[in-house]
């Protein structure tokens, strides 16, 4: 009964990922996700103690539904668990320039979520309403969030700045905010472990790459530039998600090729990126089978993602100087040993140089270096963000 456990809440617009976790040591007791919100067929599936279950919710179930199933259905059936909570930690995709670290919630911080919104207007929305249904689900546990952007505060004027009218910044809050930052901050204290030196002594590029995807330049174990903009969708190849365009390609189809601004955005948000380059797939391991297979589209699209990837990576010296380590984390860094390969070999200039054997044991959740003897160091550290969301928030609970 001396654990330390917290609930932590990544709400979205249409589903709502749960998991509780053990804040000393990271294990995840429970983890599940609630899907289809508003929707018929809305339905929550989980995981405990090593064992699948799902099942309906009712018919157009939101999060305030889906909580209280957690609560009272998930929870509430485990003997003891719900007294082990110490805090609900929310994970928060938009904290402007207003939260530089986790927080915890109060009426202000709420609305300062609110008021991020038109920077995340699918996301922080959402964050409002799980907020709520987990403060009236919890009445009396501390409620934290911790923010994806906060961790690039730090990022200087001159990253984070776009050449634009300067006052659509004083105005419009229009600058590189970045996402991913709970992600790189895991792995910027993992890589200083892993190399043995003071995080304040640290520098490392750290590429996420999951479904989005994001590069970061940490330098003396803060963040001094990332891919990411005042959006996610600037920066490297996603899943589905364009990255870095000419902002007048935007102009052409809508002027040129009868193209609505909706449809454009849509376009490159929903149907770019690894799927649109491929046409097979957003899944990388979609594109990687496809490959093998010799599918022409789905080569360029690794090609793609690993020369933008490299070309990112090269350009984070200028802010370094010095680089310890790269850091490969989320579901393809820390399982694709076919792209880590592509990226360290355009890296060759810098004499990476990959040992084959490491690199490919570093797969399924093992951490490890995967460069050779002499080469500067490339290395796998899978991520744990709820992990860092669950510490945060025992942090924040135990001073209240
Ligand atoms: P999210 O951004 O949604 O959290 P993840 O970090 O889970 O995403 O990463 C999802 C991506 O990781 C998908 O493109 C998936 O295909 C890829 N991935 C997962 N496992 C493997 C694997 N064994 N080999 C290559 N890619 C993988």
């Amino acid at each position: 009964m001396n654990n330390k456990l917290v609930l932590v809440l990544n709400c979205g617009s249409s589903s709502l990922k749960f998991a509780v976790i053990n804040a000393d040591n990271g294990d995840e007791i429970i983890s599940g996700l609630a899907e289809c919100f508003n929707l018929p067929d809305a339905r929550i599936k989980w995981k405990i103690a090593g064992n699948k279950k799902s099942t309906n919710l009712p018919s157009h179930s939101a999060h305030s539904a889906a909580i209280s199933y957690i609560v009272e259905q998930i929870i509430k059936k485990e003997d003891g668990l719900a007294e082990q909570f110490v805090a609900v930690g929310h994970r928060i995709v938009h904290g402007g320039e207003k939260f530089t670290q986790s927080v915890v919630i109060n009426d202000a911080v709420l609305e300062g979520i609110e008021e991020c919104s038109s920077l995340a207007p699918l996301h922080n929305p959402a964050h409002v309403l799980g907020i709520k249904a987990a403060q009236s689900a919890f009445p009396a546990l501390t409620q934290v969030a911790v923010f994806d952007t906060a961790f690039h505060q730090t990022m200087p004027a001159k990253a984070f700045m776009y050449a634009l009218p300067y006052n659509l910044y004083k105005e419009a809050h229009v600058r590189r905010y970045g996402m991913h930052g709970t992600s790189h901050l895991f792995v910027t204290d993992e890589a200083a472990k892993a190399l043995n030196k003071a995080v304040s002594d640290t520098n490392i590029i750290s590429a996420h790459l999951g479904n989005g995807a994001s590069v970061a330049a940490v330098k003396n174990g803060q963040c001094v530039d990332t891919s990411m903009g005042m959006t996610p969708l600037a920066g490297l190849v996603m899943g589905t998600r364009c990255g870095d365009i000419d902002p007048s390609i935007i102009e052409y189809l809508v002027t040129r090729q009868g193209y609505s601004l909706e449809g454009v955005m849509d376009m490159l948000q929903k149907q770019s990126g690894l799927l649109g380059i491929s046409g097979i797939s957003s899944d990388f391991r979609n594109i990687l089978e496809e490959n093998e297979k010799g599918n022409k589209r789905a080569t360029l699209a690794m090609e793609m993602f690993s020369y933008r990837l490299a070309k990112y990576i090269a350009s984070y010296a200028v802010p370094l100087g010095r680089i310890d380590a790269i850091v490969f984390t989320g579901g393809i860094g820390e399982n694709s040993h076919l792209i880590r390969t592509q990226v360290l070999s355009l890296l060759s200039i810098f004499g990476y140089q990959v040992d084959p054997e490491k690199n490919e044991a570093a797969i399924l959740g093992k951490q490890g270096i995967i460069t050779a003897d002499g080469s500067p160091i490339a290395m796998v550290i899978p991520t744990n963000e709820e992990w860092v969301i669950a510490q945060d928030s025992v942090k924040l609970a135990s001073n209240q």
